[in-house]
């Protein structure tokens, strides 16, 4: 049996940057993940400047040798109607590729790694837990994404609205490029007319990635394949090839949930179910509650009962903030009428969409939502 202080199941950025925050602080940490690395993952890979700041790396350290990819405008619109243009003129955010982000952040977390290895069994035992018959930790911290066996196996997790993704992601040759007219520094969103959902394009060097997330699963492959022949008419982007498409659902914060911890475990980032209500973001959320949860385990102390994990919770309500609004159906013409002003005045779109939703602005940093 190998032991070890705490076991984190999955290597994305929620269970390696809680595996970097409990190794530096002297535990011996072992994180058990299905893939090797790098691995591909599903994501437009969009990170926001809190992602960076709590990584404790700027966008330019980390973009030697890396695709990091300067954003500093976006073209946005609802779908269907003319897009503006917001400048700002300077760098807002990053797009980086995540086979190559999560690589870089899962090596430098300074754990045990135990790659190419699914977890499947959780077994409770004296004092902490035994998984896969191999390991035995006396905490153990689901980071596995939305079908994490922790979560499963505990019953934790959020039961937020779901989206349903489907997206490209390739690199553009010759031929692509010319046909390409998307900027890499100014990324396309085009939003469904109810706000249940975006399509996006977003240009990282050489690699195109196209997107459509919704919270309707019904009907998503058609909706992409209808979004991707929209932006091809309008002469935007190039053929998508069909074997690059992939499709993957995950869950938003629903506000409050006392869901996400057990005695000796606790869950983080799409284990978790805690993507930004408006904007779907998951990289954010992956980073602070992997932070939380190595800040609550610490100062647990080693005794990991329920209720000194319990905190936890409440740091990520303070942090997330409010769910995901209920929507009722009342609601939907005003919704509407409200999309049309909100994407179709540039200033509104700037301040309210993309500065409060997106990049979240004037937020409390995440030091403010716990001690350590
Ligand atoms: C189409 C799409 C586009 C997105 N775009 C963005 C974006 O631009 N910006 C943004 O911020 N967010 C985006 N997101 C959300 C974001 O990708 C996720 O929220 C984020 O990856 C969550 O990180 P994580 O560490 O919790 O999970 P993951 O990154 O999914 O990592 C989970 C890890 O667990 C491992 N694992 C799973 N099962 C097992 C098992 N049984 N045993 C062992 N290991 C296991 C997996 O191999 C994986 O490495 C997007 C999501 C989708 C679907």
């Amino acid at each position: 049996m190998d032991r070890c202080d705490a076991l984190i199941v999955g290597g994305g950025p929620a269970g390696s940057t809680c595996a970097r925050a409990l190794s530096s602080a002297g535990l011996d940490v072992i994180v058990v993940d299905r893939r090797t690395f790098p691995r591909p993952k599903v994501c437009a890979g969009w990170v926001t400047p809190p992602v960076f700041r709590d990584l404790g790396v700027t966008p330019q350290e980390y973009g030697a040798g890396r695709v990091c990819q300067a954003i500093r405008g976006f073209r946005l619109g609802l779908l269907g109607r003319p897009p503006v243009e917001v400048d700002y003129g300077r760098a807002v955010s990053h797009g980086v590729l995540r086979s190559e982000f999560d690589h870089y952040l899962l090596e430098r977390s300074g754990a045990r790694l135990v790659l190419g290895e699914p977890v499947g069994g959780v077994e409770r035992a004296a004092g902490g837990w035994i998984i896969n018959a191999r390991f035995r930790a006396p905490v153990v911290v689901g980071a596995g994404g939305p079908r994490c066996p922790v979560a499963r196996a505990l019953g934790l997790g959020g039961r937020g609205p779901l989206v349903a993704a489907l997206e490209a992601e390739f690199r553009l040759g010759p031929e692509g490029r010319a046909l390409c007219r998307v900027d890499p520094e100014r990324p396309e969103l085009y939003f469904l007319p109810n706000l249940e959902g975006y399509g996006w394009c977003f240009r990282k060097g050489d690699t195109l990635n196209v997107g459509l997330g919704r919270e309707d699963a019904r009907g998503a492959a058609a909706a992409f394949a209808a979004f991707v022949d929209r932006l091809r008419a309008a002469g935007r982007i190039p053929a998508v090839p069909r074997e690059r498409v992939r499709g993957h659902a995950y869950r938003l914060w629903e506000g409050a949930a006392r869901t996400l911890v057990s005695d000796g475990a606790l869950v983080v980032g799409d284990a978790a179910g805690l993507a930004h209500p408006k904007s779907g973001e998951g990289i954010r959320p992956a980073v602070e509650s992997g932070l939380l949860a190595a800040r609550t385990i610490l100062v647990a102390r080693g005794d990991y009962r329920r209720s000194n994990l319990e905190p936890f919770c409440a740091y990520l309500a303070q942090q997330l903030g409010p769910g995901a609004p209920q929507r009722s159906a009342f609601a939907a013409p005003v919704i509407r009428v409200a999309a049309r002003v909100l994407l179709g005045v540039p200033a509104l779109a700037r301040s309210v969409v993309l500065d409060r939703w997106f990049l979240r602005r004037g937020e409390a940093p995440l030091s403010h939502a716990a001690p350590g």
